[in-house]
């Protein structure tokens, strides 16, 4: 009887992890988690930095909460989201590393040396190069944005947020 409600268990396990993976199997979704990683966001907040309008941010952040994946904390009329749990990202980022070692593509320098903190220049959010979405080059110099919405508003007019970069770092010298 005990043996069977353990083998019940086992394969009500299995099949969730077969439905949590298919969760994940979404470049968007994963990117979500990844931004989760750094800090609790609201809609308006991930509508930004993933450059995703609200209603298909919206069906993806049901989607996370329904597979338990994300939580949201209501403060009033603001909804933030963050991770249910750290582990999802740390079993994200183990498959990231998984691959970069079975396709070859892993770093030989540590990460520090490599990825230094940054400054997403769109959003302002301050974030490791390794934990940054992409990069552009402009003009010599490389820009680390938080994520693909970021990385787009960028592309679409480089000159805007260069220009507020300077002005700031003018007035600091
Ligand atoms: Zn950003």
């Amino acid at each position: 009887m005990i043996v069977l409600l353990f083998f019940y268990m086992y394969q009500q396990i299995i099949g969730l992890e077969e439905e949590t993976f298919k969760v994940l199997a979404n470049r968007k979704r994963l990117e979500i988690l990844r931004l989760l990683r750094n800090r609790d966001l609201s809609v308006n907040e991930m509508v930004v930095m993933l450059g995703m309008r609200q209603p298909n941010l919206s069906q993806h952040l049901t989607l996370l909460r329904q597979y338990k994946l994300v939580k949201v904390n209501r403060q009033g009329q603001k909804a933030f989201y963050s991770l249910a749990d750290n582990k999802i990202t740390k079993a994200v980022e183990m498959i990231y590393q998984f691959l970069q070692n079975q396709y070859g593509i892993s770093s030989e320098l540590p990460a520090k040396v490599l990825f230094p903190i940054v400054k997403d220049i769109v959003c302002g959010m301050r974030l490791s190069a390794s934990e940054a979405f992409d990069k552009v080059q402009h003009h010599g110099h490389t820009y680390y944005f938080c994520a693909s919405g970021c990385q787009q508003k960028f592309i679409k007019s480089p000159s805007q947020y260069v220009r507020r970069k300077e002005v700031v770092s003018g007035s600091r010298a």
